[in-house]
Parts: structure tokens; C-alpha cells; sequence
């Protein structure tokens, strides 16, 4: 890729624009250009080679429409994932320049992971770009040219503190080593790694074993016709979608991550902000996090490594609205584990959309072989980490002094689906006894007993 100035060239073939008023500060022309077209005049999008070994072969993955790009474009979408939008608002209301580029100085990684062969694997990886830590250093000419390219990776340090660290430090259950953890108050050292979607499109079809054509067509219709190059743009073959990525918490050394010849201890967490953060108690959500990251910080004080990762996939996927909306239908409806996924099927029509298909990506990213200890209990978590061909060496399930009295329902419900435990499955009949709290000390309306 020889080409390094800035691309000039012919507007593209345009539908006039309604008569919807834009404010001049927008600075747009008067047409939209609503799609674009393989072969359309101008139309030459910069090469893109999925696994392709390194990041200079691979290519930049270019996204924007601005400054004369929008032909150059290899990718459909935008940064920022589910942000994009308020990107987007942030531009409307005259806040932030259209043609505003970012001044990435002092902003590389803390810590440089090592190349990984999956970094060049078009199976390994699907729904990230391997080299998007590495952009400004990889692409300099090409930002110094006026390129609007972005990391859709970061990779930083911090400290953190958690009560239930803090309270393992008093309890003695964890060591303050100086290093990991740090004082007597528990607070601990970690490297964060941050992860924006990114998504190749024929390996994440292929993960879902369906077409790639029934993939872009159904992303295209259910966004409500947000992406018509999807369609109309068969040669993209990128995607950068508008959902909440991931967040990798290491504790220990980095560079123990990939050593096969150190124990690593892992929790993939799916997010649950009104347990993580707020610790309601329907859940064990919380309970299970702050045990996965103080069994993470034990491994690593061990002369391991552990790590937690953070997925931006609220109530399953489903968001908070459909998760309150269970959480009503179960205490209304009889709160029996029996009938958990019941209740969640009737509103979403699915028990779970998670789908870990794609999870495995950053586990194969940060070269992790092997898994001693996996704290998860989950069995579609562990069966889509094993196919992707890394090892579970044991599972460790929730200590049970740890599971709130009201999250019984949902933690028999699971074991009984089939969720790893080293305790007992109990039978259909025995979780119609296992009830949540009711709401007897809350006034409840239902609209039903209105009318009935
Ligand atoms: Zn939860």
C-alpha cells in the first residue's frame, strides 16, 4: 500500500436531498449520498486482507465518510460501537467538528502484547481487529496524511479497589504482596484492555453457521435499514457494529498471559449493572465477579496470571428493560426455578442471546493456550472456549456461602439446564420448591386486577 496522500476525488452519484432543513454549522452538501456501489465511479476502497500477518499487509480499517474517504472506505459502520451515536449527536448539536482528528500523542499502550500467530488466524479472529491497539504506530503516514484511521483497541494500568478485596485482605484470605496487591486497604494493580467490535463479516457468519448474505441482510433489516452497504456492498466484507464491547482485566504480570508454562485463572463475565454495580441481590452476578477477581489476583500472586473479562452484554444480552420486565412476570407469576426460563422465553422469545460464538476472539488474541482454573460455571461459555481449541483444565463453580438467598431460583434454574456444578442437579420437581422472595412487604398494581 504505496498510496499515502490524501484521497481527492468526485462526489459520489447522489439522490437530491428532501427538503429537510440542516443547519449550516453541519456543513453537509445538499445531496446524501445514501449508498454506494462496487464499481461506481471513484469507488476504490483501501485493500483490507483479513489475516493477513501483520498490520502494514492487513491494512487499515477505514470507516469514516468524511473527508473524501467515503470511496476509500473499506469498512461499513462506525467507531465507537453503541457510542457512534452520541458521536454522531455530539456533531448535530455543533459540539464537535465534523472534520475533527484526533491527536493520539502520548496515548500508546501501557504494556505491548506479543504477536500471537491468531492475530493472522481468519478463523481465530472475527469480531475484532487484532492490530487496533497498534494503529497510530503502524499507520503514521497515513494519519500524518490526513487519514481519519482510529484504534479500536486501548490498552492501559490503573489501580483499583473493591470492598470484597478489601474485605479478603482483613480476613486474610489474600496477601498483600507489594506488587498485585498493594496495601492493607486491598487496593490492587491491574492492565486494562479495551475492545471495540469489529467484525469480519464471513467469520462471524460462518460462526453462526449461516450464510454471509442472511447475515448482512438480516443485520440490514433489523437495525431498521441502518446499513444499506451491506447489501449493496458485497466486496466490504468489515463491519464495525453499534453494540457494547469487552474489557480484559489482568492481574500480575501481562506478559504471564500467554506463557503456557504459568497457571492463568479466568472469569468471562457477561454484564449485570444492577448486581455489579448496584448489588441487588436477585442475581450472583457480583458475588461471582468479585470471587472470580480474587481468585484471579490469588493465581497471579501464585507466580500466575489471571484475568477477567468484562463483556458489555446486559441481562444476556436482552438489556435492563426485558430483564425488569421477567423480574415482574417471575414475582407476579410464581418465583420457582422451574419456571426461570419460562418467564424469560414468554418476553424475549429466547432464554439467552449471548451467543459466546464470538467470545473466544480476545482469549485466542491475548495467546492464551490453556486454562487452569476457569470460574465460570457456565456451559456455553466452556463449550465455545473448548471448540475454539483451548483447553479447560477445571472448572470452579460460586462457593455456595457466597450465593444471595434470593438468587437461589436463578442458580438452580441454570445447574439444572445445565450449568457446571460440583454440587448436585436437582430434579424438575425439587426447583418448583426452590422460590425467590415475594413482594408481600411491597404495594404491587397489577393492571389485570383491575379488570378481573
Ligand atoms: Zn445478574
Amino acid at each position: 500500500m504505496g498510496d499515502t496522500t490524501t484521497p481527492t476525488m468526485p462526489e459520489a452519484p447522489s439522490i437530491q436531498s428532501p427538503t429537510t432543513p440542516t443547519s449550516p454549522a453541519a456543513g453537509y452538501s445538499k445531496h446524501i449520498v445514501l449508498t454506494t456501489y462496487p464499481g461506481q465511479s471513484g469507488v476504490d476502497p483501501v485493500p483490507l486482507v483479513w489475516g493477513a500477518p501483520d498490520a502494514k499487509s492487513r491494512g487499515p480499517v477505514i470507516v469514516t465518510r468524511g473527508a473524501g474517504m467515503l470511496k476509500r472506505r473499506n469498512a461499513m459502520g462506525a467507531h465507537g460501537g453503541s457510542y457512534s451515536i452520541y458521536n454522531a449527536l455530539a456533531i448535530a448539536s455543533g459540539e464537535l467538528d465534523a472534520n475533527f482528528r484526533p491527536d493520539f500523542r502520548n496515548s500508546e499502550p501501557t504494556f505491548n502484547f506479543p504477536w500471537q500467530p491468531a492475530w493472522a488466524d481468519k478463523t481465530k479472529i472475527v469480531s475484532m481487529d487484532p492490530f487496533g491497539h497498534d494503529v497510530v504506530n503502524q499507520f503514521r503516514e497515513e494519519l500524518d496524511a490526513g487519514w481519519d484511521i482510529r484504534p479500536t483497541m486501548a490498552i492501559t494500568r490503573a489501580n483499583m479497589k473493591l470492598a470484597e478485596i478489601g474485605e479478603a485482605v482483613k480476613n486474610g484470605e489474600l496477601d498483600v504482596d507489594g506488587s498485585i496487591v498493594v496495601d492493607s486497604s486491598g487496593e490492587v494493580r491491574v492492565t486494562k484492555v479495551a475492545v471495540e467490535p469489529v467484525w469480519y463479516l464471513p467469520g462471524v457468519a460462518e460462526r453462526f453457521g449461516v450464510d454471509e448474505g442472511t447475515l448482512r441482510r438480516t443485520l440490514f433489516e433489523h437495525t431498521g435499514g441502518s446499513y444499506p452497504e451491506l447489501i449493496t456492498r458485497p466486496d466490504l466484507k468489515v463491519f464495525l457494529p453499534p453494540i457494547g464491547g469487552l474489557t480484559v482485566y489482568i492481574f500480575g504480570p501481562p506478559e504471564r498471559v500467554s506463557d503456557e508454562n504459568v497457571k492463568l485463572a479466568l472469569r468471562i463475565h457477561d454484564e449485570c449493572n444492577g448486581s455489579d454495580v448496584f448489588q441487588s441481590d436477585i442475581c450472583t452476578c457480583r458475588p461471582y465477579l468479585a470471587f472470580g477477581i480474587r481468585e484471579a489476583i490469588r493465581e497471579a500472586q501464585n507466580g500466575g496470571s489471571g484475568v477477567v473479562i468484562y463483556f458489555r452484554k446486559e441481562g444476556r444480552a436482552l438489556g435492563e428493560v426485558i430483564k425488569y420486565l421477567v423480574y415482574n412476570a417471575r414475582k407476579r407469576g410464581g418465583d420457582t426455578a422451574d419456571k426461570y426460563f419460562t418467564r424469560t422465553e414468554n418476553i424475549a422469545g429466547v432464554r439467552d442471546m449471548r451467543f459466546q460464538a464470538l467470545m473466544p476472539d480476545i482469549l485466542h488474541w491475548l495467546g492464551i493456550k490453556k486454562v487452569d482454573r476457569m470460574l465460570s460455571m457456565s456451559n456455553m461459555k466452556h463449550d465455545a472456549i473448548v471448540q475454539s481449541g483451548i483447553k479447560i483444565l477445571e472448572r470452579v463453580p460460586i462457593p455456595e456461602e457466597l450465593i444471595p438467598s434470593d438468587s437461589r431460583v436463578e442458580i438452580d434454574a441454570k445447574i439444572n439446564a445445565g450449568y457446571f456444578t460440583t454440587g448436585r442437579q436437582y430434579t424438575m420437581e425439587e426447583l418448583a420448591a426452590v422460590k425467590g422472595r415475594g413482594w408481600e412487604k411491597w404495594e404491587d398494581v397489577t393492571v389485570s386486577s383491575l379488570f378481573f
